[in-house]
């Protein structure tokens, strides 16, 4: 028999006595389906699970630990994985062979029995049956990864696009003081009295300050740490709203952040990242002024603890027929300016960080939309069992309730 190349998946053939091993793989291989032998189970489970169409066994091949190799085996797949076994049984075994192989029927999900002596044609199409389930196996894995892997590169263009967009907000706020700054030093240079250039100097120190404090927020939100910690999540709110200070006097948008302590068990650049969408789609929505308002408390929903941060505005709210597709990728109504995967990667980030985003709007005067973040303020494993296990049910309807 020839070797088969190491990439072809194939299935295993373990029958240790006689020349049943090379004759099953002799025949499935001339049928069609690569096939390869071997003397004994121990060892198959290090095996690419991928690579392992099934496994043909004989009865004989479940002794000396190769039950224990298969239960390895089986228990080491991943989750797409159900991987086929077929067992071929003997009655003229000896006794401990028919209970491991009766325990194999408990134990192995995808198993086939089939009896010794076997006509060609049962294991054929045992063998049909097999290839087949597994075919479908790999196809739903690889359907799997691909979607993963778009997930993950939508994510990072996103986080790119907001980084951008972060730049140009630091130019453009920057620009403005520094401005401020060139003139007041023009100033002081040329003030005729001690006095006048002192007043000029304290004016010129504070637009430094504001300068340092738009670069200092700035990069408080690229290096925030990705783990999740105890974070005061008042503070990433006043800082978010900072790097749009600039926007919303160019808008004429008031705006008013209450932010009492609160904290919240999260990773805080994803959250910082989170808030930004939502201000963002805010300020979007109030192209010609309006009022802003953040909202930062501790809230106890059916005695759990959340950190709950409210992005409000008085823009002109969100029709209804288009609510059901918000947190859809690429969904936007604002053309090419918009990338349609704020909210959906926001949604992502705030149950990654195991909180929930609601939102409440109005298209009829007074209109305006409320996005709001619940971070659970504590660690997952340390919440009572019943908020884990309550899913979207009661308590969830409390929280949308309490908005
Ligand atoms: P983008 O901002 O790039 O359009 P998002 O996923 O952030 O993508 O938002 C999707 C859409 O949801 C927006 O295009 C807008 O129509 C709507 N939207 C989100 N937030 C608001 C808001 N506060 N007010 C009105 N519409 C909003
Ligand atoms: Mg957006």
């Amino acid at each position: 028999m020839s070797e088969l190349a190491a990439n072809v998946p194939r299935f295993v053939v373990v029958a240790p006595l006689g020349r049943d091993g090379d004759l099953i793989s002799g025949f499935l291989n001339g049928a069609g389906f690569p096939a390869e032998n071997l003397q004994q189970l121990r060892g198959v489970e290090t095996r690419d699970g991928a690579m392992l169409l099934g496994l043909i066994l004989t009865d004989e091949a479940l002794q000396r630990g190769g039950l224990d190799a298969v239960r390895r085996l089986v228990r080491s797949q991943p989750v797409w994985s159900d991987l086929p076994v077929i067992l071929l049984t003997s009655s003229s075994t000896e006794p401990g062979c028919a209970a491991l192989a009766s325990q194999a029927r408990i134990e192995v999900r995808s198993l086939i029995l089939l009896d010794r002596p076997i006509r060609k044609e049962m294991l054929l199409s045992a063998i049909q049956v097999a290839f087949n389930a597994r075919q479908k196996q790999l196809q739903v894995r690889d359907a799997a990864v691909k979607q993963f892997q778009s997930d993950e590169a939508l994510k990072k263009s996103e986080h790119l696009a907001v980084a951008g967009r972060l730049v140009a907000t630091l130019a453009h706020e920057v620009n403005n003081p520094l401005e401020a700054l060139g003139n007041l030093l023009f100033l002081v240079e040329n003030s005729s009295t001690l006095d006048e250039a002192h007043s000029f100097g304290q004016l010129a120190i504070r637009e430094f300050h504001r300068i340092s404090e738009i670069v200092d927020h700035t990069l408080k939100f690229h290096r925030a740490p990705a783990h999740p910690s105890f974070t005061d999540v008042s503070e990433l709110a006043m800082s978010a709203v900072t790097l749009f200070r600039g926007k919303l006097r160019e808008r004429q948008i008031r705006e008013r952040v209450t932010a009492e302590r609160a904290f919240g068990y999260c990773s805080e650049g994803e959250i910082r990242q989170a808030l930004v969408n939502l201000i963002g789609n805010a300020v979007d929505a109030m192209k010609d002024g309006g009022s802003l308002r953040i909202h930062v408390m501790p809230v106890s929903v059916d005695g759990v603890e959340y950190a709950r941060m409210t992005v409000a505005d008085t823009g002109g709210g969100i029709r209804k027929e288009i609510r059901p597709q918000l947190f859809r990728q690429f969904f936007t109504t604002k053309g090419s300016s918009g990338t349609g995967l704020g909210l959906w990667l926001t949604r992502d980030i705030v149950e990654r960080n195991g909180g929930k985003l609601r939102f409440r709007s109005r298209t009829e005067t007074p209109c305006g939309t409320v996005f709001a973040i619940y971070l659970p303020s504590s660690p997952p494993l340390e919440q009572p069992k019943a908020v884990q296990d309550r899913g979207q049910g009661a308590g969830l309807q409390r929280v949308a309730a309490a908005m």
